[in-house]
């Protein structure tokens, strides 16, 4: 069985790497094997990934040193595998809100702790050196939010560098002199492919390392690696890559370590249709990183022209979460139509582990320039303002068995309660008032409520931007608001 096994080993290392061999799909096919169970979402904590790291310590190859801790005493681990020359540094999470690299991190080290890969893994750490420093804002990540304890944006502190994390950050960095570095974050969901009605569900950059965006050999080298992952990557999400800004910033990170000799990487993981945990494209990002250290490794990257990178769409602003277009509306005695552009914000509760969505109408009128998660024609329908349930006023205790469609049915999206509760949000799909002096007139900015009626019936309520179907026995999702 031993020597079975041995071959097979051989079998699959060389199959990896032997040149028509495509490594990205294999990656992909393979990828339940290696995604680290534990981690299931995106607001997964410091203590969440101890554990995982502790038990990095056993795992032969691996390194693990603490290297620092953050304002609130939680340590930072430098995790280093290979003895290759070639040296990368991948970081993540300095925002703490933007986690997805660092699940997909811990599904790297999963792989690179097959022992069936090996053939394959003595080769590439014959090359290459890794380091990794995952959830470089484990404070940030604690809260579920972008900046630190000290609510600094870690990533406008390269130059000052007033931060613990930003100072490890850094002196890491300067420890390492590493050929490549990996920045990895997440952007909004609601970054657009250019003008294409087009999710940016990935966006790179070879960040500038001056106001003139010159391109010298370090940031040439950045160029030609995004050059192969935007081509690896096209087969799993075509159409879906975009190009982060390249505006200069000279507080941040990215920027510095390029002009200090890194070729550096920014990864940024947007939205993907019906991913709200971003699972898939934390499964993207497995294969982006492991795609990149082989392309480094294998020097493939030196032969990809650059004009791959220049072609790369910019990431612009064409979606919004929902649009309901070609409504009619009824201002005074004018009949107008329009489409209506809303967002749902996520709102972190207090323990940094559930939330709840605000909503915003974003804009009116012709938006046939842009595109939603979810895109409605409701040609024929008409939109009005919606009611406050008048016929009982309800207590708190029996709101969970209330009868939402009889409710909607009548054109309300509020209710009346005995008593508020504590917070900004109903967990229920319906708004609660003490009285029913609301105004519900559809304005831009103000949470979208309204009403959407064919011939007379009501067939669907946006309520706190959650679109309801209004039919009975139907299961309504979504939180309202507390209006005060
Ligand atoms: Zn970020």
């Amino acid at each position: 069985m031993k020597l079975l096994a041995l071959i097979l080993t051989i079998i699959i290392s060389e199959i990896i790497m032997s040149q028509n061999f495509d490594f990205e799909q294999h990656l992909y096919q393979s990828y339940e094997i290696y995604k680290e169970k534990s981690i299931t979402d995106r607001r997964f904590k410091h203590a969440d990934i101890l554990p995982l790291i502790e038990k990095l310590k056993h795992q032969p190859g691996f390194t693990v040193k603490k290297v620092g801790e953050s304002v609130e005493g939680r340590d930072l681990n430098l995790v280093s595998i290979g003895s290759g020359k070639t040296k990368i540094f991948l970081w993540s999470q300095m925002h703490g809100d933007e986690s997805t690299a660092t699940a997909a991190l811990f599904d790297i080290f999963n792989f690179l702790s097959d022992s069936s890969n090996k053939q394959f893994y003595d080769y590439l750490f014959g090359k290459v050196s890794l380091y990794f420093l995952p959830m470089v804002n484990p404070d940030g990540a604690e809260r579920f939010k972008r900046r630190n304890a000290y609510d600094i944006d870690l990533n406008r502190d390269a130059s000052r560098l007033q931060c613990p994390e930003a100072i490890v950050l850094k002196n890491v960095f300067d420890s390492l002199k590493a050929e490549f570095g990996f920045n990895l974050h997440d952007q909004s969901i609601r970054y657009s492919v250019g003008n294409s009605f087009r999710t940016a569900s990935i966006s790179f950059l070879a960040p500038a390392f001056n106001y003139a965006k010159d391109v010298n050999n370090v940031r040439e080298r950045s160029v030609q690696v995004i050059g192969n992952l935007y081509q690896a990557l096209s087969q799993f999400i075509p159409g879906h890559i975009a190009k982060y800004s390249d505006e200069y910033e000279p507080r941040a990170f990215g920027d510095n370590f390029q002009k200090w000799g890194t070729s550096t990487i920014l990864i940024e993981s947007g939205g993907w249709k019906d991913d709200p945990e971003k699972q898939f494209l934390r499964k993207v990002n497995f294969i982006a990183i492991l795609s990149a250290i082989k392309t480094i490794a294998d020097e493939s990257y030196t032969t990809t022209s650059d004009e791959i990178y220049n072609s790369i769409p910019l990431n612009d602003k064409f979606i919004f979460d929902l649009i309901l277009r070609n409504l009619q509306i009824e201002n005074g005695k004018e009949k107008i139509k329009i489409d209506i552009g809303i967002n749902l914000d996520e709102i972190g509760d207090k323990d940094g582990k559930t939330f709840h969505f605000k909503s915003q109408v974003a804009d009116l009128g012709d938006l046939s320039t842009f595109f939603g998660y979810t895109d409605l024609n409701l040609d024929g329908y008409k939109i009005q303002k919606a009611e406050t349930y008048k016929d009982k006023i309800f207590k708190l205790g029996e709101l969970n068995n209330i009868d939402l469609y009889d409710i909607y049915s009548k054109g309300c999206t509020n209710i009346i309660v005995d008593k508020l509760p504590d917070g900004k949000f109903s967990d229920l799909p319906i708004n609660l008032a003490l009285s029913n002096k609301i105004d519900t007139t559809i304005n831009i900015d103000e949470p979208a409520n309204f009403v959407l009626k064919k011939n007379g019936k009501v067939e669907y309520v946006v309520i706190n931007g959650f679109l309801q179907i209004v039919e009975k026995n139907r299961k309504f999702d979504g939180n309202g608001i507390i209006i005060r």
